[in-house]
């Protein structure tokens, strides 16, 4: 079975994750981009009762009606998000994988929220 691992950036927050993502997605939506202050937010949802954090608690910052927002509270890295509307379920950031490579995502979501400019990030000159 896959087991999933991942750290905030000072590594005082460590989770792991038992099985498959349910789903991987971009979220374009305005909400996200202030809470993390990237341009998009890439998720990976995973069903709760999967989650071990072997080290370190997530604090929580409640953004919305329903919604939890966690992250270290030693570094300050965004770790996961829950909404009332997905019970079962946490959604971690992808860059916090260690194998992140390997989680590609499938679709994205609030693409109405979308900045215009998104389509050329991977087409600008490496400087
Ligand atoms: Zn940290
Ligand atoms: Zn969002």
């Amino acid at each position: 079975m896959t087991t999933l691992k991942g750290s905030c950036q000072c590594g005082a927050v460590q989770f792991q994750i038992e099985g498959d993502p349910k789903w991987i997605a971009h979220c374009h939506c305005l909400d996200c981009r202030r809470a993390t202050g990237a341009a998009f937010s890439t998720y990976v949802g995973v069903e709760k009762e999967n989650v071990k954090f072997p080290a370190g608690t997530p604090s929580i910052y409640s953004s919305s009606k329903g919604v939890k927002r966690s992250f270290c509270s030693d570094c300050g890295s965004p770790i996961a998000y829950q909404g009332e509307r997905w019970p079962s379920e946490i959604h971690f950031f992808v860059g916090l994988f260690e194998r992140a490579e390997d989680l590609v995502p499938q679709e994205q979501v609030y693409e109405s929220e979308k900045l215009p400019w998104l389509h050329i990030v991977t087409e600008a000159p490496v400087a």
